[in-house]
Order: C-alpha cells, then sequence, then structure tokens
C-alpha cells in the first residue's frame, strides 16, 4: 500500500493500523466502521448506541425496584477502593499525580504472577473484547464462539462482516472446544468465556489448554474471565504464560462493583498488547481515570473482603434457588452471580414481562434457549424480592 492509497482512506486511524487492516483483507468501508468503534466509546453510554455495542453497556436503569438483570454487584467498590478512589478525587488536578497506572500494572503482576510487560489495563472489557476481534479476526479469519455465550465478541464481528460460528455447549454447560474448533478450523479468534455468561458454568482448563495445542498457527484463543472470582477456580493464567496466542480478559464491573468506574485489564505477550492499542495509539489504555485506577489496585489485594462477598452471593444464590427448584422448575447448575430458569412452557420474554409487573427486573434470553431466563443474583433482600415475584408470576 502506498501513502497516496492511504490519503483516500476515509479514517482517523493511524497509517500503520489502517496498511495492517488493509493488508488483512478489511476494505475501506470497514476501516471506516473500525474508526468509529474507537471514536465514539463515550457514545456507546447511550440508547442511540451501534448494535455492536448493545450488548457491552447495560441499558438505561430499569424502572424496576430490584435490579437484577444485567449481572451488576448488588453493592459498590470494597471498602479500600472506595477510600483510595475518595484519595484520588482530592488531587485529580494532576494528570498522574504519582503512576497510579504503573502501580496498579505492578499490582496485577504480582497477584496473578505475570511479567509487567503481560498488563494492559482498560476502561473495562469491552473495549479490548471487541479490539481483540478486529485485531485477530478478518473478513477471510472469522470468529467462534459458544452459544449460549456473552454477545459482544459476536456482534462485533456481525457488523464488520466478519463470519461468526457459534458452537452449542456440551450437556454439562462447558464449551464445546472439539466442536469449536471443527466448526471453523481456520478461524482467527476463538472465544472461550468461563465462567460462561449467562450459564455461569465453567470449562475446565484440560479444555482450554487442548483448543491452545490444537488451534491453527497464529489464531488467538481469547478467555474472558470476567466472572472468575465468584468461582473461585483456577485462572488460565499459566496457560496464557505458556503461549503467545492466549488472551485473558478481566473486568472490575463485577465483583468489584466497579461497572460504573470502567476498569477492566488484559494479560497477553507484549507483542498482542501492542497490536490491540495500535488503532488508537494505546490512547484507551494510556489514559484511565484516577479514581478508577486507584480504586482497582486497592480492591485487587483486599483478599478477605472479595472472599467474604463470593460467600455473601452464594448464600443469596442458593436461597433463590431453592425456591426455583421448589416450582418444578430446572435451574442450569452454576458457579457465578447468575442463573438460568427454564420456564419450559412459557417464553422467557413473557416471563420477564411478568416480573416487571412486581418491579422485579429479570435478565434477558437467548435465542438458542427461548424459554430460558438469565437472573443475576443480588442481595439477599433482592433474592427475597424475586421470590416472592414468583410466587405471584408462576402459577404451575
Ligand atoms: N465479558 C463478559 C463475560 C461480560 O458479561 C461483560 C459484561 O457484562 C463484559 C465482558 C464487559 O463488561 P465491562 O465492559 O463492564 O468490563
Amino acid at each position: 500500500m502506498s501513502q497516496t492509497d492511504l490519503a483516500e482512506v476515509p479514517t482517523a486511524l493511524p497509517p500503520a493500523a489502517a496498511t495492517d487492516l488493509l493488508d488483512r483483507g478489511y476494505n475501506r468501508r470497514d476501516l471506516a466502521r473500525i474508526a468509529t468503534m474507537f471514536g465514539i466509546g463515550a457514545l456507546a453510554a447511550t440508547s442511540g448506541r451501534p448494535a455492536w455495542a448493545a450488548a457491552g453497556v447495560p441499558d438505561p436503569a430499569p424502572a424496576a425496584k430490584t435490579r437484577i438483570g444485567a449481572n451488576e454487584c448488588w453493592t459498590g467498590p470494597l471498602a479500600p477502593g472506595q477510600a483510595a478512589a475518595h484519595k484520588a478525587v482530592a488531587i485529580s488536578n494532576r494528570y498522574s499525580p504519582h503512576d497510579e497506572r504503573g502501580d496498579f500494572i505492578r499490582t496485577v503482576s504480582a497477584i496473578e504472577g505475570v511479567p509487567a510487560d503481560h498488563v494492559a489495563p482498560w476502561p473495562g472489557s469491552s473495549d479490548p473484547l471487541s479490539r481483540s476481534v478486529i485485531s485477530f479476526c478478518s473478513p477471510g479469519k472469522g470468529l467462534v464462539t459458544a452459544d449460549p455465550t456473552f454477545e459482544l465478541a459476536g456482534r462485533t464481528a456481525e457488523w464488520l462482516g466478519v463470519s461468526v460460528t457459534r458452537a452449542p455447549l456440551t450437556a454439562d454447560y462447558r464449551h464445546d472446544v472439539k466442536a469449536m474448533l471443527a466448526a471453523d478450523p481456520n478461524a482467527g479468534l476463538y472465544y472461550v468465556c468461563t465462567p460462561n455468561n449467562p450459564t455461569g458454568t465453567i470449562t475446565p482448563l484440560e479444555d482450554i489448554a487442548w483448543l491452545v495445542k490444537n488451534k491453527p498457527d497464529g489464531a488467538k484463543v481469547l478467555v474472558d474471565e470476567a466472572y472468575i472470582h465468584f468461582a473461585g477456580v483456577p485462572s488460565a493464567v499459566p496457560i496464557m504464560l505458556g503461549n503467545k496466542d492466549v488472551i485473558v480478559l478481566r473486568t472490575f464491573s463485577k465483583i468489584f462493583g466497579m461497572a460504573g468506574m470502567r476498569m477492566g485489564f488484559v494479560m497477553t505477550a507484549p507483542e498482542n498488547i501492542a497490536k490491540m492499542m495500535r488503532y488508537d495509539g494505546g490512547m484507551q489504555s494510556g489514559a484511565l481515570p484516577m479514581p478508577s485506577l486507584a480504586c482497582a489496585t486497592a480492591s485487587l489485594t483486599a483478599k478477605t473482603l472479595i472472599a467474604k462477598r463470593k460467600a455473601e452471593m452464594e448464600a443469596a444464590r442458593e436461597f433463590a434457588i431453592a425456591r426455583v427448584k421448589a416450582k418444578g422448575l430446572k435451574v442450569v447448575p452454576t458457579q457465578a452471580n447468575m442463573f438460568m430458569i427454564d420456564w419450559q412452557t412459557k417464553p422467557a420474554k413473557a416471563m420477564q414481562e411478568a416480573f416487571r409487573t412486581q418491579s422485579v427486573e429479570i435478565g434477558r434470553s437467548w435465542p438458542i434457549w427461548p424459554t430460558v431466563s438469565r437472573v443475576t443474583v443480588g442481595s439477599m433482600a433482592d433474592m427475597k424480592l424475586f421470590a416472592l415475584a414468583l410466587e405471584k408470576v408462576w402459577a404451575g
């Protein structure tokens, strides 16, 4: 590609990123779309957001009193995180009062046992998730996901005209890694969400290791661990450390109660981080709000409080699931802060409407399972209100 060709490209992307995208088979219209994705992060929070963003940013607050629909935490950041954020607000006249970004990276590095150059913070994990699709898929290298799973990667790919193949979960709700590979043996990216949203189920590390070993050369395996602290299962980080084609994604939007503060991070080989950053010169990762960085750093080390929050969630989940099962309904066995109810005879959309009449906002359903709703585990008080509403809406 010559400089003259590039001059005609309708994009604000840096020339090297534009050249790479064109070389990988994207066209000029795709480039404009990709530039839009990186330029409208703030707009994505409005109701007029494009389809690719719809799964990553929750809808405006529902009117319901009990909000157990969006997999948010029922309470705010951990106390040490809140204290650190308050302190950071007071000195936010400085762009970086004392290397808060570095502090965050060093803390992640120590806790997760990864070299500091393998860590990059981001404002939430939605951006790096979409960015992974752009960076490692192309018109000739598709995306493979499970079904059902978190939709953002698939929606980003569809928005860009990248092929998406979805492989149903196994009968015991793991990602069917063999079926995923068979579905598209030449994909650019295999997305593994564990614990999976919406099922809350785990894909064992052996399955992930198998996929990493058998995937095509150069393809990436993206392991989304948004809910890992709720499950307390081992991370895919050791697999990532042994293979440069693995990316691990985390967010502070779940157990850390920081969805509105926008913090997340990726762990992967530095060359992948560089590839993911080239569309905006590292702007999103480099310019994070100080209070969010400080809150995240202080929260990561609060081990006892994390364990306490997990136990609180488990008690509320056990209570709610017992009430659902008492109605003779089936629940997918979950290890995260969500569970799925199969209403069997009723569409999930109708049940969501029925719960709304009781001022309880439960979660959505997935096309592959139209009679199954996702319910987020809230506080024990939330789940008691959920159980009361259930009594009213489920007569069967
Ligand atoms: N990954 C999974 C599995 C999620 O469920 C979500 C949000 O619900 C995200 C990523 C993105 O969240 P955020 O952008 O708030 O980090």
